[in-house]
Protein backbone atom coordinates (compact mmCIF):
# COMPACT_ATOMS: atom_id res chain seq x y z
CA UNK A 1 0.00 0.00 0.00
CA UNK A 2 1.34 3.65 -0.98
CA UNK A 3 1.12 5.69 2.04
CA UNK A 4 3.13 8.74 0.45
CA UNK A 5 1.51 10.79 -2.35
CA UNK A 6 3.21 12.86 -5.21
CA UNK A 7 3.55 16.26 -5.50
CA UNK A 8 1.61 15.61 -8.51
CA UNK A 9 -1.61 13.69 -6.86
CA UNK A 10 -1.79 16.35 -4.50
CA UNK A 11 -1.71 19.27 -6.75
CA UNK A 12 -4.29 17.15 -8.82
CA UNK A 13 -6.81 16.22 -5.52
CA UNK A 14 -6.59 20.18 -4.51
CA UNK A 15 -7.63 21.00 -8.01
CA UNK A 16 -10.39 18.37 -8.10
CA UNK A 17 -11.67 19.56 -4.29
CA UNK A 18 -11.48 23.29 -5.74
CA UNK A 19 -13.92 22.59 -8.82
CA UNK A 20 -16.35 20.42 -6.42
CA UNK A 21 -16.61 23.57 -4.07
CA UNK A 22 -17.09 25.61 -7.15
CA UNK A 23 -19.51 23.97 -8.32
CA UNK A 24 -21.36 24.05 -4.94
CA UNK A 25 -20.50 27.74 -5.00
CA UNK A 26 -22.28 27.90 -8.28
CA UNK A 27 -25.41 25.65 -7.05
CA UNK A 28 -26.19 28.22 -3.97
CA UNK A 29 -25.76 31.29 -5.96
CA UNK A 30 -28.34 29.90 -8.64
CA UNK A 31 -32.10 31.00 -8.41
CA UNK A 32 -34.36 28.39 -7.36
CA UNK A 33 -35.56 25.84 -10.10
CA UNK A 34 -38.79 26.24 -11.39
CA UNK A 35 -41.41 23.47 -9.93
CA UNK A 36 -42.60 20.55 -12.27
CA UNK A 37 -46.13 20.65 -13.26
CA UNK A 38 -47.38 18.94 -10.33
CA UNK A 39 -46.88 21.63 -7.25
CA UNK A 40 -49.58 24.27 -7.97
CA UNK A 41 -49.12 28.52 -7.01
CA UNK A 42 -47.43 29.02 -3.68
CA UNK A 43 -44.85 26.30 -3.57
CA UNK A 44 -41.29 26.38 -4.13
CA UNK A 45 -39.37 23.22 -5.74
CA UNK A 46 -36.53 21.88 -2.85
CA UNK A 47 -32.82 21.78 -3.57
CA UNK A 48 -32.13 18.46 -1.49
CA UNK A 49 -28.11 19.79 -2.88
CA UNK A 50 -28.50 22.94 -0.77
CA UNK A 51 -30.02 21.36 2.25
CA UNK A 52 -27.57 21.85 5.70
CA UNK A 53 -25.21 18.49 5.75
CA UNK A 54 -27.48 16.48 8.45
CA UNK A 55 -26.75 12.96 9.49
CA UNK A 56 -30.05 11.30 9.12
CA UNK A 57 -31.12 8.75 7.31
CA UNK A 58 -34.74 9.93 6.78
CA UNK A 59 -35.86 13.14 4.64
CA UNK A 60 -37.80 15.85 6.05
CA UNK A 61 -41.00 14.88 4.21
CA UNK A 62 -41.00 18.38 2.32
CA UNK A 63 -37.27 17.23 0.81
CA UNK A 64 -39.50 13.72 -0.08
CA UNK A 65 -42.33 15.73 -1.67
CA UNK A 66 -39.65 17.75 -3.83
CA UNK A 67 -41.57 21.35 -3.04
CA UNK A 68 -42.34 23.54 -0.03
CA UNK A 69 -45.42 24.48 0.90
CA UNK A 70 -47.38 27.16 3.22
CA UNK A 71 -47.26 25.89 6.63
CA UNK A 72 -49.76 27.30 8.91
CA UNK A 73 -48.18 26.74 12.69
CA UNK A 74 -48.88 29.07 16.38
CA UNK A 75 -46.39 30.96 17.98
CA UNK A 76 -45.36 29.20 20.94
CA UNK A 77 -44.68 32.54 22.73
CA UNK A 78 -47.86 34.67 22.10
CA UNK A 79 -50.53 32.07 20.67
CA UNK A 80 -51.24 33.97 17.04
CA UNK A 81 -51.75 31.90 14.40
CA UNK A 82 -48.77 32.59 11.63
CA UNK A 83 -48.58 31.66 8.06
CA UNK A 84 -44.69 30.19 7.18
CA UNK A 85 -44.42 30.79 3.43
CA UNK A 86 -42.66 28.18 1.24
CA UNK A 87 -40.50 31.09 -0.08
CA UNK A 88 -39.52 31.76 3.64
CA UNK A 89 -38.94 27.91 4.20
CA UNK A 90 -36.89 27.85 1.23
CA UNK A 91 -34.71 30.60 2.55
CA UNK A 92 -34.74 28.93 6.12
CA UNK A 93 -33.35 25.63 4.77
CA UNK A 94 -31.38 26.52 1.82
CA UNK A 95 -30.10 30.02 2.42
CA UNK A 96 -29.63 30.28 6.07
CA UNK A 97 -28.68 26.34 5.91
CA UNK A 98 -31.13 26.02 9.27
CA UNK A 99 -31.22 22.33 10.05
CA UNK A 100 -33.49 20.26 7.76
CA UNK A 101 -35.78 19.40 10.33
CA UNK A 102 -36.68 22.84 12.41
CA UNK A 103 -39.67 24.87 11.47
CA UNK A 104 -41.04 27.88 12.25
CA UNK A 105 -42.31 28.39 15.96
CA UNK A 106 -42.35 31.79 16.66
CA UNK A 107 -43.67 34.79 14.61
CA UNK A 108 -41.69 37.85 13.75
CA UNK A 109 -42.31 40.11 16.76
CA UNK A 110 -41.64 36.86 18.97
CA UNK A 111 -38.47 35.95 17.18
CA UNK A 112 -36.65 39.61 17.34
CA UNK A 113 -38.15 39.49 20.92
CA UNK A 114 -36.03 36.29 21.74
CA UNK A 115 -33.09 37.55 19.51
CA UNK A 116 -33.06 40.91 21.91
CA UNK A 117 -33.06 38.86 25.17
CA UNK A 118 -30.64 36.18 24.25
CA UNK A 119 -28.03 39.34 23.01
CA UNK A 120 -28.48 40.46 26.57
CA UNK A 121 -28.14 37.31 28.26
CA UNK A 122 -25.06 36.79 26.21
CA UNK A 123 -23.57 39.67 26.79
CA UNK A 124 -24.10 39.52 30.45
CA UNK A 125 -22.27 36.30 30.72
CA UNK A 126 -19.78 37.59 29.32
CA UNK A 127 -19.15 40.89 30.83
CA UNK A 128 -19.53 38.44 34.15
CA UNK A 129 -16.52 36.30 32.25
CA UNK A 130 -14.61 39.56 32.11
CA UNK A 131 -15.55 40.92 35.96
CA UNK A 132 -14.24 37.44 37.19
CA UNK A 133 -11.09 37.56 35.36
CA UNK A 134 -10.16 40.74 36.23
CA UNK A 135 -10.94 39.83 40.14
CA UNK A 136 -8.27 37.17 39.73
CA UNK A 137 -5.47 39.16 38.07
CA UNK A 138 -6.32 41.64 40.79
CA UNK A 139 -5.59 38.94 43.87
CA UNK A 140 -2.45 38.26 41.89
ZN1 LIG B 1 -45.57 35.60 18.74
Amino acid sequence: MKTCKSGKQRRDELRAARRRRAAKRALDLAPPQAVPARPGAGRVAVCVERLAPDNSYDLPAYARRGWYEDVAFRCKDCGADCLWTAERQRWWYEVAKGGIFTSARRCAACRAAERRRVACARRAQIEGKLRKAARLAAQD
